[in-house]
């Protein structure tokens, strides 16, 4: 049914634009072979069988002998019977009919059957989806390894659609197709092209920032046909045909996944939470240089309370801190934590730290802990300043960026010290652990390296102005 889908694209719903955004021709061919794929035919057992397992149906006929299996599948294409282990009783095998000759499989069961990695909820869906992945694998074995080597995924980007143009139509298209009541696999067309559609749009949006992030792929079981976005080829099978990137809603191939280039662009909708979710997808999602938490709050800050005393080191009533945070997570950039809220800024001052202690990869990634901590060791001022500066660099670009937002901050707090006691020193004793984690978390490490994470933080906000 790749035509149908196509012709819906470029039919009715979308026509208007149909000149500027020139949808991807989806190919067929693993379609129609999944078509011609044999059916299952189960062969019943005439008689009850003693021992019958209670998961398995009259397709069981108990032990009996291979030559046994071969006659009662009479040399049908797609038959097939369970039978238990001459050799091994409580061994179960599945003998299926398939290319004109008996294939053996040893068949288990938990909850859910399974001869492979993919597991089903009945013996029919099983010998359903391997006669498919058989009859595809056999018929298009080169086709399929070569399925990679021609993407359309680089071609996508090359709309030239702006985002407003886009979702207005999308929305539009949407709407239509509800109206008119459309079948599930029309609406999958057009669920499909809105990620395209989207990824093109924001290839071509000049505000966004263009750190590279990898795809977050997960095996996904889909329903109806699919196609994969990286090759354009269909995703065949019965379940867990592929993968879907979880914060961008790529579908792909398994064996394509490894090709997609780190270009994920993650969705608003999928990103869940602004606490937790890692630096670099918040920043995508909400398409901002840095995460929307540390530009908020250090602006709340900057405006209010650079003079209070103990900034940073007094703490803010915990669940007020957690207020501001469920803030963030429900509202986004919208939250409210101005002082007729939060009259406290160590409230502010709580939650920014506290987005920080939540990151999943602290803003100095477990990676180059070691290395900055090694930094930290070297005895000569000059030296430790370059070697501080060289592991910088390894820094993820979003964590950089960052980084160097807030010791510009820091730096700002440091200038009024006379008034808020805090120094440099201060606030590498209160963001040392904040911002950097031991890849293994032993507290023996922890309080060894304690020192040095904290000279780090004071050297970063010390020499901003160099190092930055
Ligand atoms: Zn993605
Ligand atoms: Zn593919």
């Amino acid at each position: 049914m790749a035509a149908s889908s196509n012709s819906s694209l470029s039919g009715s719903s979308v026509s208007s634009d149909a000149e500027e955004y020139q949808p991807p021709i989806w190919k067929s061919y693993l379609y129609q072979l999944q078509q011609e794929a044999p059916r299952p035919k189960r062969i019943v057992c005439p008689g009850e069988v003693e021992n019958r397992p209670k998961y398995y149906g009259r397709e069981f006929h108990g032990i009996i002998s291979r030559e046994k299996a071969d006659e009662l599948l009479g040399g049908v294409e797609g038959a097939y019977i369970l039978r238990e282990s001459q050799r091994q009783p409580g061994c179960y095998t599945l003998a299926l009919r398939f290319g004109n000759q008996t294939l053996n499989y040893r068949l288990f069961y938990d909850g859910k059957h399974f001869v492979g990695e993919k597991r089903f909820e009945s013996i029919h869906d099983l010998v359903t989806d391997g006669l498919i992945t058989l009859y595809i694998e056999t018929k298009a074995s080169e086709y399929i390894s070569k399925m990679t080597t021609n993407p359309i995924y680089e071609h996508i980007g090359y709309a030239t659609l702006l985002r407003e143009k886009v979702s207005r139509r999308l929305s539009r298209s949407k709407n239509e197709s509800r109206k008119a009541s459309v079948t599930n696999e029309e609406h999958t067309a057009v669920e499909k092209i809105s990620s395209l559609v989207r990824r093109a749009a924001l290839t071509h949006n000049d505000n966004h920032f263009n750190y590279e992030k990898t795809h977050n792929f997960k095996v996904h079981t889909f329903r109806g046909p699919h196609w994969c976005e990286y090759c354009a080829n269909f995703m065949w099978g019965l379940i867990a045909q592929g993968v879907r990137c979880s914060d961008c809603g790529l579908n792909v191939h398994k064996q394509c996944s490894k090709h997609v280039p780190n270009d994920c662009q993650p969705d608003l909708k999928r990103i869940k939470k602004v606490y937790c979710c890692d630096l670099t997808t918040l920043v995508k999602a909400h398409n901002t240089q840095r995460p929307m938490v540390v530009d908020i709050c250090i602006r709340e800050i900057e405006a209010r309370g650079l003079k209070s005393e103990g900034l940073y080191r007094v703490s803010g009533f915990t669940e007020h801190i957690e207020d501001v945070k469920m803030a963030f997570d429900r509202d986004g950039e919208k939250a409210d934590i101005s002082a007729s809220i939060y009259p406290d800024i160590n409230i502010i001052t709580g939650a920014l730290k506290l987005y920080f202690r939540d990151l999943p990869i602290p803003v100095i990634t477990y990676d180059t802990y070691s290395k900055f901590i090694e930094a930290a060791k070297i005895s000569n001022a000059d030296e430790r300043l370059e070697a501080v500066h060289e592991v910088l660099m390894l820094l993820p670009p979003a964590h950089y960026e960052t980084l160097r937002y807030l010791m510009i901050h820091l730096k700002k707090v440091t200038m009024n010290e006379k008034d808020n006691f805090m120094n440099a020193e201060n606030l590498g004793i209160v963001f040392g652990p904040t911002l950097m984690r031991p890849p293994e978390d032993s507290t023996l490490t922890t309080l060894h390296d304690m020192r040095y994470q904290k000279l780090i933080v004071q050297i970063l906000i010390e020499n901003e102005d160099v190092l930055f």
